[in-house]
């Protein structure tokens, strides 16, 4: 029987592979193979019906080398201290590579959301903020959302925690709603950012957006975002799929049309329209295309996935989509792998911007918000793009060698204490 997927070795491997690349001795970044801090907690939450149910939720901090920890919190059935604890990694390794200066955090309970009332999510969230209230702080520890998480929640978030404090604190957690502290654009940000990846790379690689088809995974907030600005880019979306499974048109599909769909509620299984054909997951990720962007969750393109893939390139939206073993064979047959470090690294920048704010006390507009974006993307693509070529080696490499970098010279300038 094969092993079972553990994102954190898959995460402990790529970090091993750059730091040998990068001709790294192993005490020079052995701190970054080990969360500094884990706290697993149970809740126990009244139930609309009266009873009492206990749910268990994490929140770990990998490195604060580089600045407070950052990182967001997600609310699905499969979390557990394993993915968690990845993607705390990957969040150090993100906010380096964008240099924000942050160091990397996540946080998650184990719920299938879709099963709680308002007012048992409400109840779970202001109890999970209590539970992890001595982690966080706008100085310590700023949450935020991801998967199955929005500003709604963020906004509970930041009042439970003001509460305790006796004042209100809007820097402690960012992707708040507008009207209490949150940026103008940070709901689109991490979609943003990876339109804005794709056009860099083709740009490099010489081709136009309006001969190009895509093919996204995911529709849900940095899924549904991306394929509605590369349409309106001009590329060809021939392809997207939602937890109920995918639509597919070699001749494109009406993006805004689809968006407007997903966005009222409706799941693609029900949406319909001439030359439209309903195709599954494997289909859609091994699809004769150009771009793939994955933007659901770790672990969907594998060894399996990896050998019957036709797509030229992929913009990881998601995080930790990729397996290892996926990888060396995507490698091999040349396709292109933008890594999600630097690909999705759109939403904790504008997080970024969100926090500075709510500092500051000031409010951005727009046009600042996405030209700022727009440029530290840009500046992070060419980083990873010159490490990358320096070493003739993988855009993943190129990214990691980049963060640990930076990681690496952060923790020699402060020194180990005591
Ligand atoms: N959850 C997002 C990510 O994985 C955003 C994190 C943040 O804004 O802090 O990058």
């Amino acid at each position: 029987m094969s092993k079972k997927y553990n994102p954190y070795d898959n995460m402990l491997e790529v970090l091993d592979s750059a730091a040998c690349m990068l001709g790294l001795e192993e005490d020079d970044y052995i701190g970054l193979k080990y969360p500094e801090r884990e706290l697993k907690v149970s809740m126990p939450v009244k139930m609309d019906d009266g009873s009492i149910k206990v749910f268990e939720g994490y929140r770990v901090q990998h490195c604060s080398a580089l600045g407070p920890y950052k990182g967001g919190i997600r609310y699905h059935q499969n979390v557990d201290m394993d993915e968690v604890k990845a993607l705390a990694a990957w969040m150090s390794f993100k906010c380096a590579v964008a240099n924000i200066p942050y160091g990397g955090a996540k946080g998650g309970i184990t719920v299938d959301p879709k099963n709680l009332s308002k007012d048992e999510l409400e109840r779970l969230t202001r109890k999970f903020t209590a539970m992890i209230l001595p982690l966080i702080g706008p100085e310590t520890d700023i949450p935020a959302p991801d998967v199955n998480t929005n500003a709604e929640i963020m906004g509970w978030i930041m009042d439970t925690y003001s509460a305790f404090k006796g004042y209100t604190v809007p820097g402690v957690v960012t992707g708040k709603p507008l009207e209490i502290g949150g940026s103008i654009g940070r709901p689109e940000a991490t979609g943003r950012g990876v339109m804005i990846i794709t056009l860099e790379l083709l740009k490099r690689l010489g081709i136009t957006a309006k001969d190009t088809r895509v093919v996204v995974q995911g529709m849900g907030n940095v899924g549904g975002t991306a394929a509605r600005l590369l349409y309106q880019a001009g590329c060809k979306v021939i392809g997207v799929s939602d937890v109920s499974g995918g639509i597919y048109n070699p001749d494109g599909l009406d993006m805004d049309k689809i968006s407007d769909f997903t966005q009222s509620g409706h799941l693609l299984e029900d949406y319909d329209q001439p030359g439209l054909k309903h195709i599954d997951n494997f289909e859609l990720l091994t699809c004769d295309t150009d771009i793939l962007i994955p933007a659901a969750l770790e672990n969907q393109i594998t060894e399996d996935v990896a050998k019957e893939i036709k797509t030229k390139i992929i913009v990881e939206g998601a995080n930790g989509p990729t397996t290892v073993a996926a990888d060396k064979i995507l490698d091999e047959k040349g396709i292109y792998v933008v890594p999600d470090i630097l690909a999705n690294a759109g939403g904790v920048v504008v997080s970024y911007f969100e926090w500075v704010q709510n500092l500051q006390r000031m409010a951005w507009d727009i046009d600042v918000v996405n030209a700022k974006l727009e440029t530290i993307m840009k500046n992070a693509f060419e980083d990873v793009w010159q490490a990358a070529n320096e070493k003739n080696t993988t855009m993943r490499m190129g990214a990691y060698m980049v963060a640990i970098g930076r990681l690496v010279k952060a923790k020699k300038i402060r020194g180990i204490f005591p």
